[in-house]
């Protein structure tokens, strides 16, 4: 690598909302170019016209602003290289079209629709493998190859629509390094001539990238693995504008997998397997689809950022959990595979909940005090604090600590079933009436510890082994045959409440089973 300054890009196409796929490409920008102490450039390719759709441009700075992706130049820093919506540089582009022009490297076709049609239909039936506009076919179209240069200027200065096609030379070796794949190794005559700028007069993809990428500075390229087809083509590109001693090093990262590795993951994987795959929730604006997104599901930040991080890269060790700063650290291109990575959403839920765990708890309480009020559920601070202390632990997502503890606030009403006819027996009621009694009379702290020996002693009384009647006991608590701690709970609910559901559940339990 040459002592220039890291400036890389991240250059999505607002065609829709950003998937993982492309949040990972950014990802991986973004630690490359803050560890190489370089800089992270927003460049958004917008030449295609027909595949806007409006919202996404928002929902990338979104996406990567909620992420902590952080970006140096673009549109909304502006930068000395202004503007970064291509759309905004139309004019620039031209020029180096015509440029290659001039240098013999490109030409004017007046193909019209039909006659390219009538091309691929000859071709394909004298069975020619490479159906494409190249070296040989381009002889026997319209073009300024084939028409004299009066020719041409006559139809240009007539307003006919033309596009301008690289003129591909046949024999040549196209040869580049990528930093994950190593040597790629294409054959021109497997190129064709690729139209570059079209009859709008808007650059295409191919033509407007390697340009931006070479005025802006550009030394590493890294982006999915669908670019990898056309890097050979912006090989020869920065060949032909003269561009090659400046050209950035490419780094293709690997293909985002569907859950069971077979194939390329897409939005329906996501709508089948009711997971997210994309950073933020997004609704299609002509078809009303909705997509869900990590942030709304619950995902946090630095949880997504670390298990997009680890989709096809890892640091060669056992740590799995790395925030930005030490993907930052730890990040290297010679630890991303070159093979596809399994989407699988397990992962992202483990993390979500190792992160979790490492959350302040005033910090989770803050979060889900309105979701609390939202149920119209009035609770304390500090009785949410010993909520979060009690199923911290136990739960993937901050909301579900709510969801898990709304049986604290309302007792239950019907008893799981199952558990009822299994657990509810002579001997279970018999204890429970012991336990409603040691209760009442209790005096002192009403701690778990206590609770626990209060309970222990009781039993004893009565000859009854703790372990046989325990889950009725928790069945009259709360409803449920399994859950968190129950003797925290019961510390939670304070006594009067506690002896009021033994009550409760000594009257109603009977006449559940019954019914069943
Ligand atoms: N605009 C392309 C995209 O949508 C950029 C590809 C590249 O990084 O060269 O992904």
């Amino acid at each position: 690598m040459n002592n220039q300054r890291v400036r890389v890009r991240f250059a999505p196409s607002p065609t829709g909302p950003l998937h993982a796929g492309g949040v990972r490409t950014a990802l991986y920008n973004y630690l490359f170019a803050r560890q190489q102490g370089g800089e992270m450039l927003l460049r958004i390719e917008d030449t295609d016209q027909n595949r806007y759709v409006p919202g996404a441009e928002e929902y990338i700075l979104e996406a990567l602003d909620w992420l902590g992706v952080q970006i140096d130049e673009g549109p909304q820093q502006g930068g000395p290289h202004a503007p970064y919506r291509q759309s905004e540089r139309k004019e620039m582009y031209r020029e180096y079209a015509e440029k290659l022009i001039a240098d013999g490297k490109a030409y004017y076709a007046f193909d019209t629709a039909e006659e390219l049609d009538a091309m691929r239909k000859r071709l394909e039936e004298a069975k020619v493998a490479a159906v494409q506009y190249n070296a040989i076919t381009r002889m026997e179209m319209t073009n300024s190859l084939t028409l004299t240069p009066e020719q041409t200027q006559a139809k240009l200065e007539s307003g006919e629509p033309y596009v301008i096609r690289m003129k591909i030379m046949p024999k040549e070796d196209v040869r580049f390094k990528d930093l994950i794949r190593d040597w790629v190794v294409v054959h021109s005559s497997q190129i064709d001539d690729k139209v570059l700028l079209k009859s709008d007069g808007m650059p295409t993809y191919h033509l407007a990238n390697i340009v931006d990428d070479h005025l802006m500075g550009i030394t590493h390229v890294i982006r999915g693995e669908e670019w990898l087809p056309s890097a050979p083509l912006h090989v020869l590109l920065y060949r032909y504008l003269g561009w090659e001693s400046t050209m950035p090093q490419f780094a293709h990262l690997p293909l985002l997998l569907k859950p069971d590795g077979n194939g390329k993951l897409s939005k329906r994987d996501a709508d089948l397997g009711g997971f997210p795959i994309f950073p933020l929730e997004w609704t299609d604006p002509v078809t009303g689809d909705k997509a869900k997104g990590f942030r709304e599901e619950g995902y946090l930040p630095a949880a997504t950022a670390n298990f997009l991080a680890l989709l096809g890269w890892n640091a060669g060790t056992e740590q799995e959990i790395f925030d930005m700063e030490d993907l930052i650290k730890a990040f290297s291109f010679e630890r991303v595979h070159k093979a596809g990575a399994r989407f699988d959403i397990q992962k992202a839920n483990w993390f979500n909940q190792q992160y979790l765990k490492q959350m302040d708890d005033a910090a989770i309480v803050a979060q889900i005090k309105p979701l609390y009020q939202a149920k119209g559920i009035d609770v304390k601070d500090d009785q949410i604090a010993q909520i979060v202390h009690l199923l911290k632990d136990r739960v993937h997502f901050v909301k579900e600590i709510v969801s898990e503890s709304v049986f604290l606030f309302n007792e239950p009403e019907v008893y799981d079933q199952d558990v009822a006819v299994k657990k509810w027996n002579e001997e279970a009621v018999n204890a429970i009436s012991a336990l409603k009694d040691a209760f009442a009379d209790f005096s002192g702290d009403f701690t778990s510890q206590n609770i626990k020996e209060a309970i222990f002693a009781a039993l004893d009384a009565i000859g009854v082994k703790m372990g046989k009647v325990m889950q009725a006991l928790r069945l009259a608590v709360t409803g449920a045959g399994a859950g968190p701690d129950l003797m925290i709970i019961m510390e939670i609910l304070g006594k009067d409440e506690v002896v009021k559901r033994l009550e409760n559940a000594l009257d109603r339990l009977p006449a559940q089973i019954r019914l069943a």
